[in-house]
């Protein structure tokens, strides 16, 4: 396998050069006391460092060691512990935490950029950070003062983790029928009582304690979504004085075996009279989570992403060396046997699709982080109202289609290997496996696409749609005429979705199925307009700046390449939306 090398220059580009981030910044006061273009600078070089150099060497032996359960206690594989101390020992897990209780404060557009690199150097390693963030953003967006004095600077600063404890054997993406029970005590704590599975960083020895945020029903709650509550549970209670007390007994009952990221401890997990605190109001938990599950949602996308980014990143240096056949066009290394694999058409197309969807994701996953950002900080009720439509439309796609790429694309990178590519020794089947989990944790991609589709899209009539469409519609039309070969295509994808949107939105009214009988396809013909957008803005950045810099010829290339060879699937996508939702009911239950 390659040496990771953290994409700064593509980062720098997107950040600085094509969203001028700090002119968003400017913007927002509470952001403007905390990041500047040199503190940026400082954390982006330095996360790339540690990632490279601590974490991506630990991906091939946790992969090959995997976690281990030994009567409750579970272990990581050699070299995680002390990975872990050091990742946390720099702030990164607090690095777009509030700096009133630790936290480095960094906008999302900035802690994007880390979690791409973390999850480029080990997508298995990067879940615990991860989701250790993800409660963070949880308890200080809905706990009481009490409890985020108590819990979030040992969260911030990686001495506790986070976990996250929604599924049960009979719920998944249905938690409204979960059966975990909590009891008020009388001094305004609970009982926590029930199964919980599949859960990540649930048990494991790289922090001294972890933080459980656990949904529950409270004895009087309603049936379904409406009846849920959130609660803090940790492994050991926490006296007073801010030290370790009792163990909680909230175990750890065993470990999955599964597919892909070995080194990602997946528990499941026994809750027992556990002591926890409420978080938020009783029976709003699913609302508190969905704060988080936004950062989570993008988080996951960046994971397909930074896995693609790998294994494109392995497939370009073996692609050059590896020597097969000649060009078509005569050969190119003649004082080879052969000519390196990177002559071939067919090699360059995977490789290019490769570039086209990690370099689009990259920008995509920044745009959205900038809505959250905005929707957090800004002072101006309508701009963060904006900024909030767009965000809540937005992170379906973010997750699904930013997975479903880094999938494809992870699979380009495994076949550019050739048989090597399926073999253990070269790392990338090993990419392969990690990466399909993504397309079905924090919600299915079937789900996100219900998500875009039924309460985004169909929800409001289309309202948060069309700000997208109008914004994209604003660009083309005041951008310079030396654009056209981009905006003009981007034009009438806009045009083509806005058709899909009403199509959808119409039917949907007399048929209720056509919503998900839409919502893949939809959600991918979303994603390659949206990323045309992405495109479009890049080429104008670099348009022009071809002889500075190879970099920019690369941009415009890869440009071309998109509008050219990618963005026509959306009419393949359009027509399968439009085949409607009766197809699917031709065959009675029995006929499958
Ligand atoms: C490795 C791993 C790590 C995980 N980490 C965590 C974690 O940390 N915390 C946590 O709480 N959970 C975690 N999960 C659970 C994960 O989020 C769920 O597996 C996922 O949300 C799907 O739930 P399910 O498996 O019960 O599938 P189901 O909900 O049973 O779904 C099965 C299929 O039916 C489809 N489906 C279901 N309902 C509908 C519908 N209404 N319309 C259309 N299609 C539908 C789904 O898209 C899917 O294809 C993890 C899972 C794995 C495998």
């Amino acid at each position: 396998m390659a040496d990771y090398k953290a994409p700064l220059r593509d980062m720098r580009f997107v950040l600085n050069e094509v969203f001028e981030v700090a002119k968003l910044w400017a913007q927002l006061p509470a952001l403007a006391e905390t990041v500047d273009a040199e503190t940026v600078e400082a954390i982006l070089e330095e996360a790339g460092k540690v990632t490279a150099k601590s974490i991506a060497p630990l991906s091939r032996g946790g992969d090959e060691e995997g976690c281990r359960w030994d009567n409750g206690a579970v272990t990581t594989p050699a070299g995680f512990p002390q990975a872990y101390q050091t990742y946390a020992e720099g702030g990164w897990v607090g690095v777009g935490g509030d700096p009133a209780f630790g936290g480095m404060g960094m906008p999302k557009a900035v802690s994007a950029q880390v979690e791409e690199m973390i999850n480029s150097s080990s997508l298995a390693f990067g879940l615990y950070p991860m989701l250790t963030a993800g409660a963070c953003v949880s308890i200080n967006t809905h706990a009481s003062e009490e409890l985020k004095a108590a819990y979030l600077p040992n969260m911030y600063s990686g001495v506790w983790a986070g976990s996250m404890c929604l599924t049960e054997p009979h719920a998944g993406t249905d938690l409204g029928i979960i059966r975990t029970k909590a009891e008020p005590q009388a001094d305004g704590s609970y009982k926590v009582s029930g199964t919980k599975i599949f859960i990540t960083g649930g048990e494991h020895d790289l922090t001294e304690n972890i933080i459980h945020l656990v949904l529950a029903k409270l004895p009087d709650a309603p049936a379904g979504p409406k009846g849920i509550s959130l609660f803090l549970v940790p492994k050991f209670l926490v006296n007073a004085d801010g030290s370790l007390g009792a163990r909680n007994p909230a175990n750890c009952g065993s470990i999955e075996h599964k597919m892909g990221i070995q080194a990602s401890a997946t528990c499941v997990m026994n809750f027992d009279e556990a002591v926890g605190y409420l978080i938020g109001e009783p029976n709003k938990g699913l609302a508190a989570m969905f704060t988080m599950m936004n950062y989570e949602r993008l988080g996951v996308g960046i994971q397909g992403l930074a896995t693609g980014e790998r294994s494109y990143q392995n497939a370009v240096e073996y692609a050059r060396d590896r020597l097969q056949s000649r060009s078509p066009t005569g050969p190119k290394a003649k004082d080879k046997v052969a000519d390196p694999i990177i002559v071939h058409p067919d090699v360059r197309r995977m490789l290019l699709t490769m570039k086209a969807s990690n370099e689009g994701g990259r920008a995509f996953s920044t745009y959205v982080a900038m809505q959250l950002d905005t929707a957090k900080f800004s002072e101006d009720a309508a701009t963060r109202e904006r900024a909030d439509s767009l965000v809540a439309l937005l992170t379906p796609v973010a997750k699904a289609f930013l997975t479903d790429l880094g999938l494809e694309t992870t699979v380009h990178g495994q076949q550019v290997f050739g048989g090597h590519g399926y073999i253990r020794e070269w790392g990338q089947e090993q990419l392969v496996r990690d990466v399909r989990i993504t397309q079905i944790y924090e919600g299915t991609n079937g789900i996100q696409a219900l998500d875009l589709m039924g309460r985004k899209i169909v929800g409001n009539g289309g309202a948060y749609y069309r700000l997208f469409a109008e914004e994209m519609r604003h660009f083309i039309k005041t951008a310079d005429a030396g654009l056209a070969e981009f905006t003009q295509p981007l034009s009438a994808a806009v045009d083509n979705l806005d058709e899909l949107t009403n199509w959808v939105l119409d039917r949907a009214r007399t048929n209720p199925d056509e919503i998900g009988a839409a919502s893949v396809e939809y959600l991918q013909a979303f994603g390659y307009t949206a990323y045309a957008y992405m495109w479009a803005l890049m080429a104008k950045a670099a348009l022009g700046k071809e002889n500075q810099d190879a970099f920019y010829a690369s941009k415009v290339g890869t440009a071309r390449f998109y509008f050219a060879r990618l963005l026509p699937r959306i009419h393949s996508l359009t027509a399968s939306v439009k085949a409607g939702s009766e197809l699917l009911f031709l065959l009675d239950v029995e006929q499958f």
